[in-house]
């Protein structure tokens, strides 16, 4: 979960601290009637890189074509910019990699484009601004493949794209238009060895475009449109069956503030993870603001029943992990009459103002688990926006129990319901995963947490969740 409302950048450039054999930077500028372009690049190649490039310059104008191969540590940076305008792009492999680029840029507009695409863990970066206006993408994997393709022109106004296709342990992707101080960002990641699509298209504030996780498209131009021209965010967590245990994915769309397209750097350390610490915890940005306590619905149906599941201990199950959060905070957050079994509310609808679990088969997402989608939005109350609704839907492809004994969530694939209900409640109270933090952060090890990603039941709390939940809601 990298979305931030309130305007911390996604457009994560990358770090530059790392030993290289090879470092060379270049600097062009030019003038002619229509003003005046510089391109300034820097290259930290290794033994390993090869690297072609040429370069035109005209009265005023520049225009350059780059193609850069090798299998080690490499990384690449671009910028180019005229008088009103900017552009840069960034790409960073450890692997194997192959990348090429083409720009061309006068004094008052300018174009670039990257293909990246490699093994290993690659990172690759695009911005522009315009004025008031910007936009960025940046796409990431880990321990994967990767390809993707950006681009940014740049003149009266600000545009960028990004078509990117990952698969590997950990997947970032994001793109973010501003213009001024209001603008949009779209995210998604993974965790857990999986697959990533997204087609982005950002300008004037706004981004169009899809976003897939393991074949499913869980944010379309439909809903980035509804979220652009209405004062909320969507937000997509979910859990996903990974290869060696439990993975996540999360894909958000929301508003974003001007400031949101800041650069900040990741920076390779190694970490000592924290272990059940009162510290381990991160907040979404969104929190159930309302007086009344929050409804929660069971779709009682032929999905469920066919599960093997009685709809009285599921409602059970729910109701007790909706009761384990209200027991850490003096507020009173869900309804006491507990969880309202009702076979006509509808399954993951976000726009339909009841909060509602059911279990749905997702034929196209053989990884999806169970996720949360919530949308939120004004009024913000002490900084936290305000959830208007968060449905949970359980993926009818794995076998489900609420008897704990029977569980058997890493070898035998039996989920427990009260573990994943508790797990994305937590997000539905405001509470982001752990997992998805950066690998420097200590509190992506601490594992005595619910709303890290788990292989075994867990019914309880970490001390992370309820310090995390005492400060959204008091103690
Ligand atoms: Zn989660």
């Amino acid at each position: 979960m990298i979305m931030n409302k309130s305007g911390v950048g996604v457009c994560l450039l990358l770090a530059a601290l790392l030993p290289m054999a090879h470092a060379i930077s270049v600097s062009y500028g030019s003038s002619g009637y229509s003003g005046s372009v510089s391109l300034s690049e820097a290259y930290q190649l290794d033994d390993s890189a090869a690297l072609a490039e040429s370069t035109a310059l005209s009265s005023g104008g520049v225009s350059q074509s780059t193609s850069i191969s090798g299998t080690g540590l490499n990384l690449v940076s671009k910028s180019v910019s005229g008088s009103t305008y900017g552009i840069e792009a960034a790409a960073q492999s450890y692997g194997a990699l192959d990348m090429s680029a083409a720009l061309s840029a006068s004094g008052t507009s300018g174009g670039m484009s990257q293909s990246v695409s490699g093994a290993g863990n690659i990172a690759a970066s695009s911005a522009g601004t315009s004025g008031a206006d910007a936009v960025c993408n940046i796409a990431q994997v880990e321990n994967g493949l990767i390809s993707t393709t950006q681009s940014i022109s740049s003149g009266g106004s600000v545009s960028g794209s990004q078509s990117t296709t990952l698969e590997g342990e950990v997947g970032v992707v994001g793109s973010i238009s501003t213009s001024g101080d209001s603008g949009m960002v779209v995210t998604g990641d993974i965790i857990g060895e999986g697959r990533m699509d997204a087609d982005l298209r950002s300008s004037d504030a706004s981004i169009t475009g899809q976003v897939s996780v393991d074949g499913t498209v869980w944010m379309n131009s439909q809903d980035m449109s509804i979220v652009g021209s209405n004062d909320f965010g969507i937000a997509v967590e979910g859990l996903r069956v990974a290869g060696d245990g439990i993975g996540t994915f999360g894909v958000n769309a929301a508003h974003v503030s001007g400031d949101a397209a800041k650069k900040s750097n990741v920076k390779t350390n190694a970490v000592v993870y924290y272990q059940n610490s009162p510290i381990s915890y991160t907040t979404t940005g969104w929190r159930w603001n309302r007086a009344n306590p929050l409804v929660l619905y069971l779709r009682a149906d032929k999905n469920l029943a066919s599960e093997g599941l009685n709809s009285n201990s599921v409602r059970t199950a729910i109701t007790n992990a909706a009761d384990t959060w209200d027991a850490v905070t003096t507020r009173n957050l869900f309804y006491d009459g507990g969880v309202i079994v009702d076979p006509r509310k509808n399954a993951d609808n976000p726009y339909d103002g009841y909060s509602v679990h059911a279990w749905k088969y997702l034929s196209l997402a053989p990884s999806a688990l169970a996720y949360s989608r919530t949308r939120y939005g004004y009024p913000k109350v002490n900084g936290y926006y305000t959830v208007l609704e968060s449905d949970v839907s359980y993926n009818t492809r794995y076998s489900w129990t609420t008897d704990l004994s029977r569980a058997q969530m890493y070898n035998g694939r039996i989920f427990d319901v009260q573990t994943v209900a508790l797990h994305e409640l937590g997000h539905t109270l405001g509470l982001g995963d752990l997992y998805t933090l950066p690998s420097t952060d200590p509190r992506r090890g601490d594992y005595s947490q619910i709303m890290n990603s788990y292989n075994d039941p867990q019914r309880t709390l970490g001390n992370g969740d309820i310090a995390g939940i005492r400060k959204l809601y008091g103690s």
